[in-house]
């Protein structure tokens, strides 16, 4: 059953009255420098440019500093290793013919086999040479010849890699590119350093991915922001806030990264099934989950799938995530078990 909220309700309910309501990203993250002053925590922020993307770290404890430290050592630690332009990472030096050992691939890998199983292929790590192709991993993206993309095609498929002791060994112009869930694995890294450090509340903001460790210091659930898909750039024009602890909020979007070719847009989320950047009627998906790796390779494989694929298979798995769809037609689309967690200003449907 579906149930439609009225703009008009949604604003009396959620918004009136209501002084904290985030408006912004910036409105969710800095709101919470006031509140330090209140717990007398220790709190630290950093913010970094890694993963070709701007990331921002929050931590409060004791050892909040230290926390953060090393959860920047991290962020560069696994940069340098997944980095698919890097000629010293151990995903360069895989997808060139060596052999390299790491735990974090090792990891990684199992992952996505899992992935690329139970969603019928449509996350797929051997996509890189499509990547390649399309020209996404240089300066200059172009469409190309029909011919070469049937060619490259014939290169992919998870199903067709080598995994010796989980090791990958792409063969022949194979490749392997973890694009698509590094951000995600990186956010789940360091809630792992947190918990280590004691941290008693966190946040962490991948390029607008976020991971929320704990509650905000003051014990409310943290605010994550949905970016509106027409508006990318625009931080006060949200979708809708999700209200979440201890979970990863992960989103993506054909507006994160793509070229325009004679009036059409092309964007960086393959379709393993034709090569093509992926067509399913979708503008973003938003996934909420405890485990971030988790998050951020289904939002990769729901964007591909389309909204019937991927509710159907939220049936089936509604105890490991949620999500939020925002469809071609402007549709925002909310699993059913984030009914208390949501909130937007724009009508959405409630999915069972
Ligand atoms: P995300 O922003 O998490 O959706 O990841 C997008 C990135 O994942 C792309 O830039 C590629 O590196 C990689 N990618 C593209 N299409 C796929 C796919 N179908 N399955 C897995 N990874 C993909
Ligand atoms: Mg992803």
């Amino acid at each position: 059953m579906k149930r439609i909220l009225t703009a008009a309700l949604l604003f009396i309910c959620l918004f009136s009255g209501c002084t904290r309501e985030a408006k912004t990203d910036k409105d969710i993250f800095s709101s919470n420098d006031t509140e330090i002053s209140h717990t007398g925590n220790a709190s630290a922020t950093r913010e970094i440019f890694a993963m070709d993307t701007y990331m921002s770290l929050t931590a409060y404890g004791d050892h909040a500093e230290t926390a953060v430290d090393k959860a920047i050592s991290e962020i560069k630690r696994l940069d340098a290793l997944l980095s698919v332009g890097d000629e010293k990472s151990i995903v360069y030096r895989l997808n060139h013919g060596e052999k390299a050992d790491s735990e974090d691939v090792t990891f990684l890998i199992e992952r996505s086999a899992w992935l690329y199983e139970n969603t019928d292929g449509a996350f797929d790590i051997t996509l890189f040479p499509l990547m390649e192709l399309w020209g996404f991993t240089g300066e200059h993206p172009a469409v190309p010849e029909q011919s070469d993309i049937d060619k490259t095609l014939v290169l992919c498929g998870f199903d067709k890699l080598i995994i010796e002791n989980d090791t990958p060994e792409p063969k022949d112009g194979q490749g392997i590119d973890f694009g698509g869930i590094a951000k995600g694995y990186t956010s789940q890294r360091i809630m792992e350093i947190f918990r280590e450090y004691g941290i008693t509340s966190g946040v962490v903001s991948l390029g607008g991915n976020v991971q929320c460790y704990g509650t905000k210091p003051d014990g409310s659930l943290w605010r994550c922001g949905i970016t509106d898909p027409d508006h990318p750039d625009d931080t006060s024009a949200l979708s809708g806030v999700i209200s979440v602890d201890d979970k990863a909020v992960i989103t993506s979007g054909g507006y994160e990264r793509y070229f325009t070719e004679n009036g059409k847009t092309y964007h960086h989320i393959i379709n393993p099934e034709n090569g093509y950047p992926a067509d399913s009627g979708l503008k973003s998906v938003t996934i909420v989950s405890a485990d971030g790796t988790l998050a951020d390779g289904l939002s990769t494989a729901c964007f591909v799938m389309g909204k019937e694929k991927s509710f159907a298979f939220w049936r089936e798995h509604p105890e490991l995530f949620d999500m939020v769809l925002i469809t071609n037609e402007n549709e925002i689309l909310v699993t059913e078990g984030l009914k208390e967690n949501f909130s937007s200003r724009k009508d959405y449907t409630i999915i069972k």
